[in-house]
């Protein structure tokens, strides 16, 4: 596979650093005026994320089909997913969940700054398989958020992404969040999987959309993949013929909390 070389962005968050936190909402408008830098370098003038950092950081990594973790060349599929194959039928990452992507999804959704969603939404369509997996695609569906936490963040990042990602196809309302639980990061690998049971159901009026259909499962960030595995058993469920989870970053196996 080739190096990736994509632009991203052209508007200014790098300078936000040195301003400072006590500034809050006037920064975050201020500073879409004020020249550019890299967020992850400080070069200037630049975009929001230079080439450099782009080719530096987001160079495109072997990966198991099923899981998306970082794979040796030649096999497709990792040993844990030969064993135990998750509910999907295929995992797609555009990066690690590690720097300097770790910081900028922070931003992107407890900082809430939606503007990330643009920027993210590059870089994945230059992920190998990316692109084919959306064309190939009947729906592309955003992990919904519980209501509560919609309330607070005033944005789905997951919907954000899917809209950036495939206008055309982006299917929301049709996969309901049903219950509020604990936000997953906050929970071990055992809770979180007890934690998202039952926590999906499709819109009823809705159900019959996705049988015999290709979808994409959208979402940010993927660590157990518990959330994820439960709504795909939802689809699946409802005769969906095959599911793509599909996230912007992807925690690695060392830092995954099995
Ligand atoms: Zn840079
Ligand atoms: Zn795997």
């Amino acid at each position: 596979m080739g190096g990736v070389r994509v632009g991203i962005g052209d508007d200014s968050l790098g300078v936000s650093e040195y301003i400072g936190p006590m500034f809050g909402t006037w920064r975050d408008k201020a500073i879409r005026w004020i020249p550019s830098t890299c967020v992850v370098c400080h070069a200037w003038p630049s975009n929001r994320i230079c080439e450099h950092c782009v080719q530096d950081f987001a160079q495109p990594v072997h990966r198991c089909s099923r899981c998306a973790l970082a794979l040796a060349d030649g096999e497709v599929v990792c040993a844990s997913c030969a064993h135990h194959p998750p509910v999907w039928d295929c995992a797609l990452t555009a990066v690690d969940y590690a720097f300097p992507w770790s910081r900028l999804v922070t931003d992107f959704k407890f900082r809430e700054n939606p503007a990330w969603a643009r920027h993210f939404a590059t870089l994945m369509r230059s992920t190998p398989w990316i692109e084919p997996s959306l064309e190939s695609a009947d729906h592309v569906i955003p992990m919904p958020l519980a209501t509560e936490r919609f309330k607070q963040r005033g944005f789905n990042q997951a919907a954000l992404l899917s809209r950036q990602l495939c206008p055309a196809k982006n299917c929301e309302g049709i996969l309901l969040r049903v219950l509020n639980t604990p936000a997953q990061h906050t929970l071990d690998r055992k809770d979180r999987q007890a934690n998202v049971m039952r926590a999906y159901a499709l819109e009823p009026q809705h159900a019959t959309r996705v049988a015999n259909k290709r979808i994409v499962l959208i979402d940010d960030v993927m660590t157990s993949g518990a959330s994820m595995a439960a709504a795909t058993a939802v689809l699946k469920l409802a005769g969906a013929h095959h599911i793509t989870v599909m996230v912007f970053a992807r925690t690695p196996r060392a830092a995954d909390l099995a």
